[in-house]
């Protein structure tokens, strides 16, 4: 017997043809942040309509066929992380429903945004679609992640005492984007002479 843990994935024909080692390390590496899938098995399919897609599981027969898509060009830790928990979303509703939560997480895209994030810095190497960014912020991301990363974290305790934690939120990284930024690594300070 192996003491291996199981692989967590089955990969559809559609996808198989265009995966790569990396895009599967990516997988394996994200789905390392999620314990509680560990012992599931997830469905990966193909899009190339979006970054990716979940099949948000509703009801306990859905929980046996967990399925996202995922576009594998230009493949994000983001997206994938996005896409897992939207699986969560629907698994938390369940467990709730069921008297095993509770609380359950709730529906819905800017919440997964917020949820992915607050997760794990992984999930930090592109911006977020649907929490509402500064243009200038989504163009310098790397820039913000960190720190919206803490806001996000901060949402969610928010949440427990305040209905408005998405507004919170976006007003809060509205003001971050109006504060001077540090300068990236290796920057200079932009001293006048
Ligand atoms: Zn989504």
């Amino acid at each position: 017997m192996s003491a291996e843990p199981h692989f967590p994935f089955i990969f559809t024909p559609q996808l198989r043809k265009r995966l790569s080692r990396r895009a599967v390390d990516m997988l394996l590496k994200a789905f390392g942040e999620f314990p509680e899938l560990k012992g599931q098995i997830i469905t990966v399919g193909y899009t190339s309509a979006h970054l990716g897609s979940a099949l948000v599981p509703l009801r306990e027969e859905a929980v046996a066929r967990l399925t996202i898509r995922v576009k594998i060009h230009k493949l994000t830790y983001n997206t994938i992380g996005h896409e897992l928990t939207h699986l969560l979303q629907g698994l938390s509703k369940i467990h709730f429903k069921a008297g095993k939560a509770s609380e359950a997480m709730p529906f819905g895209e800017k919440q997964c945004d917020i949820w992915t994030l607050a997760r794990s810095p992984l999930f930090l190497d592109d911006a977020p679609t649907y929490i509402r960014l500064p243009r200038a912020m989504r163009e310098d991301w790397p820039r913000y992640a960190k720190s919206v990363r803490r806001l996000c974290i901060a949402a969610l305790k928010k949440r427990r005492t305040h209905r408005l934690y998405m507004q919170w939120l976006e007003a809060k990284i509205k003001d971050l984007a109006k504060r001077p930024v540090e300068p990236k690594p290796g920057e200079q300070m932009g001293l006048p002479f």
